[in-house]
């Protein structure tokens, strides 16, 4: 599990409140959306915390950010997470680590449980993001950390001049099959459709790349060797001819699903577990919880929207303390 550098997963920082100290908003998640609300209510002068659960993100383990206004020069997903956690705690925002398991409502007060601490709050900001999606393949579980592997920037290095599969056909696959051709000698995306859903930036930066091969129309079916990843076996979907590929890192690059099991029970959900919010406040149905980022019911997900949300939410939530309390 990724942890950010120097911190104990579970560990608190020395901006612990004391249990009891009523706060105005907590926001559970630190990621894009959880940092610029922290910024935002630091900045309007909100006992606010962010609690994350210290496992990074999907910002944290993205190899490259091109695509964030400001940053002229790609700048490591890594970086960018560090700079708007500086940036929120330099405004009085800061930032506990803990793995918080539930939200119960006690009258207007919101409970926060933390497996370490249990933070009163008026408002919560839930911005918990999302989590890249399993394929389901025979082998996917058994050769996980084994060859199988769902964050380039962890684990590209662990396969320099071997082949690579990416599976997925999306800005992530791209992006991130982009970035491991540093390390192996060929790296193949494998794309179930003809078309791929990348933004045409990155599908052009993946044509001209030598070592980037697109395998269109084709299904990774099995992952197989015996103690570590040696072979795919590739389905192609139209004239179900079977083959199969040498590899030894096969990058899953699938899609997202929502990290909201957390508020399951409490909070309205879509049919793929997205919480719904109301856009122009990210209120949802529960007065004074608000949902951002990723694991919010939307079109778009970017760190850019991210950060919006975040920033909304912050907003929101000082409106709500103020009219509420
Ligand atoms: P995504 O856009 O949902 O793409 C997932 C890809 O996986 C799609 O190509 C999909 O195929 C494929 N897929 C899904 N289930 C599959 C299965 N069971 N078997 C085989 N293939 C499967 O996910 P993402 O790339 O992680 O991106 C998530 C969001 O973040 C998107 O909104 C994306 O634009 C954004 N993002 C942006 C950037 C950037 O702007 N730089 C970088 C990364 C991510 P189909 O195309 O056939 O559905």
């Amino acid at each position: 599990m990724k942890t950010r550098k120097g911190e104990v997963k579970g560990r608190t920082t020395a901006f612990c409140r004391p249990m009891g100290d009523m706060l105005d908003v907590v926001i559970v998640g630190g990621g894009p959306a959880g940092f610029t609300a922290g910024l935002y209510a630091g900045r309007a002068g909100l006992k606010s915390v962010i609690v994350d659960n210290g496992a990074g993100g999907q910002l944290f383990g993205s190899s490259i950010v091109e695509n964030y206004p400001g940053f002229v020069e790609p700048i490591s997903g890594q970086s960018l997470s560090q700079l708007m956690q500086d940036q929120a705690l330099k405004f009085g925002c800061p930032v506990e680590y803990d793995q918080v398991e539930g939200i119960v409502l006690d009258g207007k007060v919101k409970l926060v449980k933390g497996i370490n601490k249990t933070y009163n709050t008026k408002t919560v900001i839930i911005a918990t993001g999302a989590s890249a999606r399993k394929l389901g393949v025979p082998g996917e579980q058994e050769f996980q950390g084994r060859g199988v592997s769902y964050c380039a920037t962890c684990d590209g290095a662990f396969f320099k001049d071997k082949p690579i599969i990416v599976v997925g056909g999306g800005d992530s696959a791209l992006e991130e099959a982009l970035f491991l051709c540093r390390y192996g000698s060929k790296v193949t995306v494998v794309h179930r459709r003809q078309h791929l859903r990348a933004t045409f930036h990155i599908q052009e930066l993946a044509r001209k790349n030598d070592k980037l091969f697109l395998q269109l129309n084709t299904v990774v079916d099995a992952i197989e060797g015996t103690d570590v990843v040696e072979r795919v076996r590739l389905k192609d979907v139209v004239s179900e001819e079977i083959t199969y590929q040498e590899a030894a890192g096969v990058f899953m690059y699938v899609g997202q699903e929502p990290n909201s099991s957390l508020v399951k029970e409490l909070i309205t959900l879509d049919e793929y577990g997205y919480i719904v919010a109301d856009a122009d406040t990210t209120q949802t149905n529960v007065p004074g919880i608000f949902a951002a980022g990723d694991v919010r019911q939307k079109t778009l997900r970017q760190v850019v929207t991210a950060t919006s949300d975040g920033a909304i939410a912050a907003m929101a939530a000082s409106r709500y303390v103020e009219q509420n309390w």
